[in-house]
């Protein structure tokens, strides 16, 4: 697809959570998997901003009617519960992000002033989330193009969503009060490929501080895309930095369908919508439907809906996003006509509802089998947008779904929903501190990657994977060691991430631990194909490279224990020996493979397999010759 044809603009935001104590009280910044044990229960409603008005994500949030529960951890205090005013700000904090705004060549601000942002789906116990501009109009370069950085903010994070029902939201507060730095970029991005490098670089920048988090969820982006003739769409807290791409691809090809939809809408002539269903329940008593039948034995009500004009527009289209809004109303699923007879819904009933509803050929119905109340209500949710469906593409916030796609999660929040934080003081940022930080900020990612292709002899694609993941200081601290560059470099680009993989916190595998690993592979206690192995287990039990040799009985073996595990499996395979002479190497060496992987070199393995196999087809003809 042709994205600059399309008039594809993608910005960014880049959440990246720091390597320091929580930002307004002394708690870690660190997860905990077992709850404290005190709960409790808040309800949150909007209010009016500053300039009067009362946000509209605020409002439908508001709506959903929940109530939100929090569970408060061994990481936690007074603070994250907002039983007590915040503390004096982590300078530390201040610090790391004033660093990566120099990186970025961003200007830092003179005064750091917090701020109150509205938040009200109940990730934060205030009802609001404190951020403060740090610094103004930096860039970051990516193939010779400048993407600006209009902005650098420092935040807390909010709390982490651990369960959801009907009507009630579950967050535990240990990720709550987590500095973030919050990078955003001018929607200057052009193509899918684009937004994903962009977001390694940014990554990679972020890294070489060495003082931000790493692991799944530490850094997540909103990514905001939008096509020409089409909104700007905000998916919101992808964690994945190599999924972007897909995002942005799917969601370019949602606007542009939804741009062809709404024109179609409007060459037959649609756009009125009425307000709300009919009730066809009497259509429905004795249906086969398990959706239908279930609604109807809670005392439930089957509404029908007319789309006038609407026929084929619906299925794989505009369908799911009428399901997301029904959602907000706690209905789980609709039907519509496109799909229709299915779901147990029959034939009859579909023409039954067509006459009920008196309906012309181009006309689609929706139906929404549930409580009475809810039906009403999840119709009032669906009809805006239907009838923006005709306009094109409405402006959202969307949630990322795993497989890359997006589903609709809230109207885009407005600018209405700033105010001063009155319990933090402002901080001064003098020019002798920006001096000094400015003299030790690390290396930048475009000098580290060229040089450790020219000192260490790797790949640039592997020099450029390591300075992304940050592992280029781990790379070099090991390398440098024990020499073997370019094994290190695959253990912590390809191990690592087939082990990340079946769910592995490798990252978490301490340093000293891994400089044992290699300082063990050197003195020959193992072989490297023994690496994954002992990798696995050292991540798994948190235990050392030498006690995961150990556990998993991967000792080294010298030659004499080689040679004679190889004439074992010599004797064991003399049939083949005998029918294919030399040829049988290739057999043999798998064979003895079997025994002795990781536990011998392959290299070492071969040379042994190739001269046994020949001092033995050497005499076996010696001895013909006798006969
Ligand atoms: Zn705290």
């Amino acid at each position: 697809m042709d994205y600059r044809a399309l008039g594809l603009k993608v910005g960014l935001e880049i959440h990246q959570q720091l390597a320091t104590h929580k930002l307004f009280c002394e708690c870690p910044s660190r997860l905990s998997d077992e709850e404290g044990g005190i709960r409790f229960e808040r309800r949150l409603r909007p209010t009016q901003s500053e300039l009067g008005e009362v946000d509209a994500a605020a409002i439908e949030e508001a709506r959903r009617h929940l109530s939100f529960v929090y569970e408060a951890s061994e990481n936690t205090c007074l603070v994250e519960a907002d039983e007590e005013p915040p503390h004096h700000p982590n300078e530390e904090a201040l610090d790391i992000a004033l660093e990566i705004s120099l990186l970025l060549g961003a200007k830092p601000v003179r005064e750091v002033d917090f701020m109150r942002k509205l938040v009200i789906d109940g990730s934060n116990t205030s009802g609001f989330q404190r951020s403060a501009l740090v610094a103004m109009d930096g860039a970051i370069h990516v193939n010779g193009k400048r993407i600006g950085v209009p902005t650098v903010l420092l935040e807390e994070d909010a709390a982490r969503k651990v369960g959801e029902s009907k009507d009630e939201v579950a967050y535990r507060l240990d990720r709550l009060g987590i500095p973030l730095v919050e990078i955003a970029t001018t929607p200057d991005i052009q193509t899918p490929e684009e937004a994903r490098e962009v977001a390694l670089a940014i990554g990679s920048l972020l890294r070489a501080t060495r003082k931000v988090m790493r692991g799944i969820g530490t850094i997540r982006e909103d990514v905001n895309v939008s096509v020409r003739g089409g909104a700007r769409c905000e998916i919101k807290g992808v964690q994945e930095l190599r999924l972007i791409e897909t995002f942005v691809q799917k969601e370019a090809e949602r606007q542009l369908m939804l741009i062809e939809v709404a024109t179609e809408l409007r060459d037959r002539g649609a756009g009125t919508v009425p307000e709300d269903g009919v009730d066809l329940t009497h259509l429905f008593t004795g249906s086969p439907s398990k959706v239908v039948q279930s609604a109807l034995k809670k005392g439930g009500k089957v509404l029908g809906w007319v789309l006038p004009k609407f026929a084929g527009l619906l299925k794989g289209k505009l369908g799911p996003e009428l399901a997301a809004h029904a959602r907000v109303a706690g209905v789980g699923g609709i039907f519509h006509s496109d799909e229709l007879p299915a779901y147990g819904v029959t034939q009859a009933e579909v023409d039954a509802v067509r006459t009920a509803l008196s309906l012309a050929d181009q006309d689609t119905f929706v139906l929404v089998a549930d409580e009475e109340a809810k039906g009403h209500h999840a119709i009032e949710e669906m009809r805006p947008r239907a009838v923006q469906a005709v306009r094109g593409v409405p402006e959202q916030t969307r949630d990322p779904r795993p497989d890359g796609t997006s589903v609709y999660s809230r109207p885009l929040p407005g600018k209405a929903r700033m105010y001063p934080e009155t319990d933090v003081p402002p901080l001064r940022i003098h020019e002798a501190h920006l001096r000094a930080l400015a003299e030790r900020l690390p290396e930048r990612p475009e000098v580290t990657v060229p040089r450790l292709v020219k000192e260490y002899g790797i790949h640039e694609q592997q020099a450029r994977q390591l300075a992304q993941e940050g592992s280029d200081d781990v790379f070099e601290l090991i390398a440098h060691e024990f020499g073997e560059a370019k094994l290190v470099a695959t253990v912590l680009l390809y191990n690592f991430s087939e082990l990340r993989r079946e769910g592995l916190d490798v990252d978490g595998i301490p340093e000293d631990h891994l400089r044992e690993l290699f300082s063990l592979l050197k003195a020959q206690r193992f072989a490297k194909e023994a690496i994954p192995d002992l990798l696995r287990q050292m991540a798994r039990k948190g235990v050392r490279a030498s006690d995961a040799a150990r556990a998993i009985g991967v000792q080294g073996m010298d030659l004499a224990d080689v040679e004679k595990l190889v004439d074992e499996v010599l004797d064991a395979s003399d049939d083949v020996v005998r029918s294919k002479g030399a040829a049988a190497e290739k057999t043999l060496m798998g064979r003895a493979m079997e025994r002795l992987r990781g536990r011998a070199d392959g290299k070492l393995v071969s040379e042994v397999v190739r001269s046994r196999l020949h001092a033995r087809l050497e005499k076996k003809k010696e001895k013909g010759k006798e006969n």
